[in-house]
């Protein structure tokens, strides 16, 4: 189901755990994301359950929701952090991560990036590139440290049963060296003096369906390094997928990890899930501007867009859309649309809504707390959404950014 123990309706409204997602709403206006930071820490500590057989560490994806008030209630509750930036790393030392306690992943690290994390002590590199690991070495060498921990990544050539633009595991995707590649640069380690092979790292998509792949991937790298007592720690990455539709249908999570359990056995495991801990913690709410008819199909115009949550435009994904106030009306299949000139500034092509939904009404989209608010844009001078948390212990609830004004949008040009 879409909702969840922290987003459902009490007496007609819909909350977000104790709280009325009206009265903040009345406070804040709209658009705005709302986060149950109760949600995002139980999924923490499901996902800790589920895997309980390989004890894996887990860092926390930054990149799905970087805000800093979810950043801090992971951090605290005792994850550790995965970024993919030296934005993402300022953010994560700025809500309290330990440079130890941090992996540094991506594609195209600039020697800027590597030296400010290894200055702020990070925990690993996971590495993508043969030229990266002489970069990383240099500047290892110039700040005077030694033994800095890499996890090649491997890109194991498998075909992850996901939407092709979130699939990371294929030969040909830019993610990742292949086996032949890091066998070769294991091989020849003691070229690089600063720093210790002692990992290995895969990450093959999001939202992955399909766990054969990953069990796969995870052999690969498994043949890969039994050759090298040294690399004593396995970084499964991400992936781990969340229902968007009402009815749909999730691998069975607890099975996944029994089945790899014992091949994981002798390492220490390092897992980076994002969306499986925000994505059903956070909604997005939009309110009703315009309500059409044409060609046959009713059409409701709201004041949330592609500059809000881009996943439908991009991915073509799916959300789910439910009303604030729970009503036994009749519904009709609507198709919501964001004001952006964009053909594709499509939130829901169709979504059952009530035959008398107006000018006004509050919708709620679901399942939108990861990768929604990190990729959002200003395009057509749209200010950034407001972002609500309620607090851990579901207390109260606050403003955690401020929606941005058009002021802000000038500001650096003046
Ligand atoms: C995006 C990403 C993740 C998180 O993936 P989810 O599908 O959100 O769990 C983990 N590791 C790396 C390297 C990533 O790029």
């Amino acid at each position: 189901m879409v909702l969840n123990t922290s987003i459902t309706y009490h007496d007609g409204q819909l909350t977000v755990d104790q709280h009325a997602i009206s009265t903040i709403i009345d406070e804040v206006g709209t658009p705005t994301y709302i986060y149950s930071l109760p949600r995002a820490l139980s999924n923490y500590a499901q996902i800790k359950a589920q895997f309980e057989a390989i004890q894996p560490h887990i860092h926390y994806s930054v990149k799905a929701n970087g805000n800093l008030a979810v950043l801090r209630a992971l951090i605290k509750a005792g994850a550790g952090v995965d970024v993919v930036s030296g934005g993402e790393f300022f953010r994560a030392l700025k809500a309290g991560a330990k440079g130890e306690d941090i992996v540094f992943a991506g594609v195209g690290k600039t020697p800027e990036d590597i030296r400010y994390a290894l200055e702020n002590g990070v925990g690993w590199f996971n590495v993508e590139n043969v030229d990266e690991l002489d970069i990383i070495n240099q500047q290892a060498q110039a700040a005077g440290v030694s033994s800095v921990k890499i996890a090649m990544r491997l890109n194991p050539d498998v075909k992850a049963n996901t939407h092709h633009h979130i699939a990371t595991g294929h030969g040909t995707a830019k993610f990742g060296l292949s086996v032949a590649i890091i066998r070769d640069i294991l091989q020849n380690q003691t070229k690089y003096a600063n720093l210790r092979f002692a990992g290995i790292h895969l990450h093959i998509g999001s939202q992955l369906q399909d766990t054969q792949a990953t069990l796969q991937a995870l052999q690969s790298a498994i043949d890969l390094i039994r050759p090298y007592p040294d690399i004593q720690t396995v970084n499964i990455g991400g992936g781990i997928p969340v229902a968007y539709r009402p009815d749909e249908q999730l691998p069975d999570i607890e099975q996944f990890a029994a089945l790899i359990a014992p091949t994981l056995q002798p390492y220490t495991v390092f897992m980076e899930p994002g969306r499986s801990i925000i994505a059903d913690a956070g909604v997005l709410i939009t309110r009703v501007l315009y309500v059409k008819e044409q060609a046959g199909q009713r059409i409701a115009i709201v004041d949330a867009s592609m500059t809000e949550l881009i996943r439908p435009a991009l991915y073509q994904a799916y959300h789910h859309i439910v009303p604030i106030k729970q009503t036994s009306a009749a519904t009709v299949p609507t198709q919501v649309v964001g004001p952006v000139c964009e053909s594709t500034d499509i939130l829901s092509q169709e979504v059952a809504l009530p035959i008398d939904l107006k000018h006004g009404d509050l919708l709620a989209i679901l399942t939108a707390g990861a990768y929604g608010m990190v990729m959002a844009s200003t395009y057509n001078a749209r200010p950034r959404p407001a972002e609500v948390v309620v607090d851990v212990d579901d207390s109260q609830w606050s403003i955690a950014r401020r929606r941005e004004t058009w002021d802000d949008l000038v500001k650096q040009e003046e």
